[in-house]
């Protein structure tokens, strides 16, 4: 496995495996790897000939006084678990290799960028956007692979893809989750003991919305005021946002229909912690 720190590099070396008729996947992350990173990687395995994991603590997606400064990093882990996973490369450049000084170019997707996470996080998505268009251009990979626990940046990347015609395949992996059913995320480690028991009602509550919905319930308010409930339950979990909204483009449904998405964030003390439900019918 190669360890890469320049965008020139990444260029090159992916210009390389293209030119031998070799299929690249990617997994963008910012590091701190867990279970659920750990499943993409292997997803990227199986739909790829080679796969670059990027590792890059994206500054343009952190508001300020969010936790940009204090976000976990890793990187000896991370190359120890990528190893493990078989992967190619590990692209990990430092900020100004992707941001270079004077570079002005910023990429939104406007309308799904500012509700429920876009809403609470302003600026967010349209950093995202922009790393993941600098990424999908220095590696052109054929296959781009995405968790479902941030359901909304899937849905900005799908547009992304479709709207800048990139022709990336997008691969979305259900989420992983812990014991109790806490979805993991780097973040889970600033968690204090009493905030981490709380936040076993996240997925209680999701649990709970999904036996609605398979008993027959349509109603979103019925549904939504269930998982209201079950958060209320935990002193400890604040609600940030809660809304059931259309997959593609997170508009706001009345109704539980197909490919509608129930999505949530919670602060349990200074975490946000974020899950969702996709729904199937
Ligand atoms: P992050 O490092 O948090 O930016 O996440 C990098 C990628 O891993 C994103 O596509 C996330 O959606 C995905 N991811 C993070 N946590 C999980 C999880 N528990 N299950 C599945 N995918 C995840």
């Amino acid at each position: 496995m190669e360890i890469v720190r320049r965008a020139a590099s990444m260029q090159e070396v992916c210009a390389k495996v293209r030119d031998n008729g070799r299929k690249i996947g990617l997994v963008p992350t910012m590091g701190s790897l867990h279970e659920g990173h750990r499943a993409l990687i292997r997803r990227a395995s199986d739909a790829a000939d080679v796969v670059v994991v990027s590792i890059f603590v994206n500054p343009t997606q952190f508001a300020p006084g969010e936790d940009f400064a204090a976000y976990p990093r890793d990187l000896t882990a991370d190359v120890d678990a990528c190893i493990a996973e078989g992967v190619d490369y590990v692209f990990a450049p430092e900020a100004d290799e992707l941001y270079s000084p004077g570079s002005t170019t910023y990429v939104e997707v406007a309308g799904i960028s500012d509700v429920s996470e876009g809403k609470s996080r302003p600026g967010h998505f349209r950093g995202v956007a922009t790393v993941v268009a600098k990424l999908f251009s220095l590696v052109r990979p054929a296959v781009a692979v995405f968790g479902q626990k941030d359901a909304q940046q899937v849905s900005v990347v799908r547009r992304l893809i479709d709207d800048l015609f990139l022709g990336v395949e997008l691969q979305v992996v259900p989420v992983v989750r812990d014991e109790d059913g806490l979805a993991l995320s780097s973040r889970n480690a600033y968690l204090s003991e009493e905030e981490r028991r709380a936040a076993g009602g996240v997925p209680r509550a999701l649990d709970a919305a999904r036996e609605l919905i398979a008993g027959g319930e349509r109603q979103a308010e019925a549904v939504l005021a269930e998982v209201r409930r079950i958060l209320e339950e935990e002193p400890t979990l604040e609600i940030d946002y809660l809304d059931l909204v259309e997959e593609y483009d997170f508009e706001p449904v009345s109704e539980v229909r197909d490919r509608s998405v129930l999505v949530l964030a919670v602060r349990a003390g200074r975490t946000r912690l974020l899950d969702n439900l996709p729904i199937r019918l």
